[in-house]
């Protein structure tokens, strides 16, 4: 990351160059792991030695994870395999869910498959509990989609309590915990959660790999070959898969070390912040102890439109997000901001700043300056 801050985490972390030692091997390996002869074995071993090393870090069964290209794979999967199993009868959200999951109930309402409704999110983007209650009453067999941490804002959901409401009403739980994996919370033995995602880039791993858990067999996504018992046909990613088992365990070993990193670069950002821009309003749940330790959300308070102050720091070497990574260029202002009651033209003013392993605290020094410089500039 030499020649620019960088301070877009949540949207990818750099590949640790441990995790890229262990992964060389496998991309220059010969075979395919389906193959039954020596070259094949090698690799279906490392395969399934992956496999048993992600289930036993998140307390699962081998048999229970599935290999995918991504966080999207695993939450396209999860939907469309529960609805297309006829598992759930009706699929209740949250509405500050990354695309990967609300552009798929779309698609699956859209075509006739499902009935889905939004649920009701507070000030901070926190589930109204009472609510999913009341919903969870009136649709039995309900699958319910709630992140654990939000991408752009940081907010935690009390998903121990979502889970344990879904089963006492019959209903079915996916988990996006994309942006939590590598903080080495997630423990499915813990609690009653059918589904969750995972994606490798987000924890020091590579980019286009990632796992679902599924603790039922639903249908598969992607037909074609036997590979993952016939859940998702297709080559294994073998040194992806690798690689992201790799980065997983570093991720369990070190996970009390790099949350109370994030924490203090947290603390420290939000103190800079409020000497600096004291008029920054924070969006969702900033607390230090309460929300995602490595995500801050803010706007500032003038008619400079987020894209431009994104541009200048851009310009100052320094890479942050207007929202998510996923998002940005669409032109759509936030629809995380606008659920929690931001107006659409204060959510394009909206930056995230998301930090990680190399951060250090001149690094978002910088970042404060650079933007009172470029807001004095354009003003
Ligand atoms: N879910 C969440 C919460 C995310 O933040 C992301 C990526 O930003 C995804 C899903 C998609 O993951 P991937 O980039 O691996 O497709």
């Amino acid at each position: 990351m030499e020649g620019f801050i960088y301070l877009d985490y949540a949207a990818s972390t750099p590949l640790d160059p441990e995790v890229e030692a262990a992964m060389l091997p496998y991309m220059r390996a010969v075979g395919n792991p389906s193959s039954i002869h020596a070259a094949g074995r090698r690799l279906r071993a490392a395969i399934e030695e992956a496999r048993n090393t992600i289930a036993e870090l998140i307390g699962a069964e081998p048999s229970q994870i599935i290999f995918t290209s991504g966080g999207t794979e695993a939450d396209n999967h999860a939907l469309r395999g529960a609805v297309e199993s006829g598992l759930v009868s009706h699929i209740l959200y949250n509405p500050t869910e990354h695309h990967a999951v609300l552009h798929t109930i779309e698609a699956l309402v859209r075509q006739g498959k499902i009935k889905a409704s939004p649920l009701l999110v507070d000030e901070k983007g926190r589930i109204i509990l009472e609510y999913l209650e009341t919903e969870l009453r009136r649709h039995s067999r309900s699958l319910v989609a709630i992140m654990y941490a939000n991408n752009e804002i940081g907010t935690l959901q009390p998903v121990k309590e979502i889970a344990n409401l879904v089963k006492e009403h019959g209903g079915y739980y996916l988990c996006d915990t994309v942006q939590v994996m590598g903080l080495g919370w997630v423990s499915v033995s813990d609690w009653p959660v059918d589904f969750i995602a995972a994606s490798a880039h987000k924890f020091y791993g590579p980019k286009g790999v990632g796992f679902l858990y599924r603790r039922h067999p639903i249908q598969s996504l992607i037909t074609g070959g036997a590979q993952e018992r016939e859940q998702r046909a297709g080559t294994e990613n073998v040194a992806g898969i690798v690689g992201m088992a790799h980065a997983l365990r570093k991720a369990y070993e070190n996970r009390e070390a790099y949350e109370s990193h994030l924490r203090n670069l947290k603390q420290f950002l939000l103190t800079v912040l409020s000497q600096r821009l004291p008029g920054a309003i924070l969006h969702g749940d900033t607390s230090v102890e309460g929300g995602h330790p490595g995500i801050l959300n803010f706007r500032l308070p003038s008619s400079i439109a987020d894209e431009m102050l994104v541009i200048h720091l851009d310009l100052a070497g320094i890479c942050v997000s207007g929202t998510s990574a996923c998002a940005s260029g669409s032109g759509h202002p936030s629809h995380v901001l606008q659920a929690i009651g931001v107006s659409p033209e204060e959510a394009q003013r909206a930056i995230r700043l998301s930090w990680g392993k190399q951060t250090e605290p001149a690094h978002l020094e910088a970042t404060i300056s650079a933007l009172t410089s470029a807001l004095q500039i354009t003003i």
